[in-house]
C-alpha cells in the first residue's frame, strides 16, 4: 500500500509552479509576535486608516495574534523583483502587485489542499482606491491584511530564520505567510 504524502510533499507538489524565491515550513511559535506592532502601524505605516484590511478597521491585535496561533503550521515564502530604482514608488508598486497576485493564487492552493487558511502579505491592492471608510469592502473574502497588522515583527522573524532579505541594489524582496492546519 502506498503511503499518503505528508503536508510538505503536498506543498512541494505545487509551489515550484510559482516564482517563489525562498520558502520555509514553520510553526506559529517560530514567529516573533508583539502587541506593540500596532504603535508602529499607527505612527509609521501609510496603510494605517486607509484600508479595510488594516488597522484600525481589523480586529484588535490580541485577536489577530490569537487567530494566527490557532493554526498548527505557517508557510513563509518570498519573491524578489528587480526594479529600476528601489526608490521608484511606481516600479515597486508593480512588483508588489505581482507578489500579491501570486500570494492569492498560493492561498487558493492551500485552501484546496488543507481547508481554511489565513494569508497575510504586504497589504491589500485589489482596488485602485479602497472604499474605506465610506462604503463596504468590495472583496471581503479576498483581501489580505499585512503581516505586521497581525502583531508579527517580520524583519526580526526573517533575521532569526536566516531568510534572505538583502538581494542587492535595486532588488526588492516581499514576504507572505500562509497559516494552515495539517
Ligand atoms: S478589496 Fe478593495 S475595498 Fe476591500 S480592503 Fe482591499 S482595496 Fe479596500
Amino acid at each position: 500500500m502506498s503511503e499518503q504524502p505528508d503536508f510538505k510533499q503536498i506543498v512541494e507538489g505545487f509551489i515550484y509552479d510559482y516564482p517563489v524565491c525562498e520558502f520555509h515550513f514553520l510553526t506559529p511559535e517560530e514567529l516573533v509576535f508583539s502587541d506593540k506592532v500596532r504603535v508602529i502601524c499607527r505612527e509609521d505605516c501609510t496603510h494605517y486608516g486607509k484600508s479595510w484590511a488594516c488597522p484600525p478597521a481589523i480586529r484588535p491585535v490580541d485577536g489577530c495574534i490569537a487567530a494566527c496561533r490557532a493554526f498548527s503550521h505557517v508557510f513563509l515564502f518570498t519573491s524578489v523583483a528587480q526594479v529600476p530604482d528601489v526608490m521608484n514608488f511606481d516600479a515597486c508598486l508593480e512588483a508588489r502587485r505581482d507578489h500579491e497576485r501570486m500570494t492569492r493564487e498560493i492561498k487558493a492552493q492551500f485552501e484546496k489542499n488543507f481547508g481554511k487558511v489565513l494569508a497575510l502579505s504586504t497589504g491589500c491592492m485589489l482596488c485602485d482606491t479602497c472604499t474605506y471608510p465610506d462604503a463596504p469592502c468590495r472583496h471581503p473574502e479576498e483581501r489580505l491584511s499585512t503581516i505586521e497588522s497581525h502583531g508579527i515583527l517580520i524583519m526580526e522573524t526573517a533575521s532569526r530564520l536566516g531568510v534572505t532579505m538583502d538581494c542587492g541594489n535595486d532588488v526588492v524582496v516581499y514576504i507572505s505567510l500562509i497559516f494552515f492546519n495539517a
